[in-house]
């Protein structure tokens, strides 16, 4: 088809990367279910040869996504933690990273447990402080991992002073982008390199498959990935692209749902008496609220908040809330509701958790797509049982 750039971003989300199948024109993208492809002859590959490779449903699916980004390449994996690994292979013993301090929890540990052990430092830096950034970068340092907004503690980190200063120090910026999803936020047009993503949030939206993703718009990275994703051998197979290309079409429609309910949420429980503090970066309260109206176009559906009392209130809420499910993930269309301390983040040693303030008061909700009425009598009819 035409080159999609122009065309605006919910047009994209269909077409993009798509179109009728050349074989027999079938609308939807057919899953080419195969793990090898006839030759056209001795010495006479055609398009794809082998699936890890590459596959055309995949194909599709790493076009769409490239364009929903501003990207020009895009790759996608089995999981979001394949994502990340895989672009974490392209560093070395010797090499030094800079990563965000407030991340997601298997990030963390892949960054401790795997990374570190192949002789790669990794400093964790609060990158709200520029200076404290600054002062971390080395001459080995390769690049800067960024996760915006935090996941759990929703703070923000400023993406074009981030890249800016990376860039001029000629390190490599990577932004997760799971929270908002390309719709809410594009990091690539804000000067980062590489947008990474587990696809199995907001942009497949509906918890059936797990998927992650890497996009970028520079030729040599592109290159790297491309390389590192045949040889590691960690790509989406073809039936769940499908899955993605499917729920991604509806993307603009969910994430305006997920937002708007949980700004109506958010600001409920501000006023409830058994709740401390609410952090959701759509509220003036938020510290952080003109950046989050600066470079984002809306707040997401995740964020967290604080009841009052510990692990006993907590267990209490969690346990009588009904329609949110009491669950690990987010950016399904379904309501779901966790306490971090001791689920999503239980693999970050206690002390660290502690420091960083996720403790036993911090739930965190992914608000869905249902009714907003019923979503706040739930929690209203739960946070009964502790005041
Ligand atoms: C879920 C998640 C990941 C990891 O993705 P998987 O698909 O679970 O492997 C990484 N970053 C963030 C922000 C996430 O929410």
């Amino acid at each position: 088809m035409a080159d999609s750039s122009e065309l605006r971003f919910a047009t994209r989300l269909i077409h993009a990367g798509q179109g009728p199948d050349p074989a027999h024109g079938a609308v939807m993208p057919p899953i080419y279910q195969t793990s090898t492809f006839a030759f056209k002859g001795f010495d006479e590959p055609g398009t794809y040869d082998y699936t890890r490779s590459g596959n055309p449903t995949r194909a599709q699916l790493e076009a769409c996504l490239a364009s929903l980004e501003g990207g020009t390449h895009g790759f996608v994996f089995s999981t979001g933690m394949a994502a990340t690994a895989t672009m974490l292979s392209d560093f070395c013993c010797g090499d030094h990273l800079v990563v965000h301090d407030d991340l997601y929890g298997g990030t963390y540990r892949l960054l401790t447990e795997v990374v570190a052990s192949r002789g790669i430092a990794v400093d964790f830096v609060d990158l709200r402080d520029l200076d404290a950034l600054d002062a971390a970068i080395t001459p080995a340092t390769r690049a800067i991992w960024i996760e915006t907004p935090t996941n759990p503690l929703m703070n923000l980190v400023d993406l074009a002073a981030v890249s800016e200063l990376a860039r001029a120090r000629s390190v490599m910026t990577i932004c997760d982008n799971t929270f908002l999803s390309p719709y809410f936020q594009r990091p690539l047009e804000l000067g980062v390199d590489v947008v990474m993503h587990s696809t199995t949030k907001y942009i497949n939206g509906h918890s059936d498959v797990v998927g992650g993703a890497l996009i970028t718009r520079d030729e040599a990275i592109a290159e790297r990935i491309g390389f590192l994703q045949n040889a590691l051998g960690a790509a989406e197979a073809p039936f769940d692209c499908f899955l993605v290309l499917r729920g991604v079409k509806t993307l603009a429609l969910r994430m305006e749902a997920h937002n708007a309910n949980a700004l109506a949420i958010a600001r409920w429980l501000e006023a409830h008496p058994a709740i401390t503090q609410v952090l959701h970066p759509g509220l003036p309260s938020h510290p952080q609220h003109a950046l989050a109206l600066r470079q984002a176009t809306g707040f997401g559906g995740t964020f967290s908040f604080r009841i009052k009392g510990g692990r006993e209130e907590a267990r209490r809420f969690l346990e009588a809330c009904e329609l949110f499910i009491l669950a690990e993930s987010l950016g399904g269309v379904e309501s779901l509701i966790e306490q971090p301390y001791t689920m999503t983040h239980v693999s970050m040693p206690e002390e660290v958790r502690r420091r960083i303030g996720i403790t036993e008061d911090l739930i965190r909700v992914s608000v869905g797509i249902e009714h907003v009425g019923d979503l706040i009598a739930d929690l209203d009819q739960a946070l009964g049982r502790i005041v």
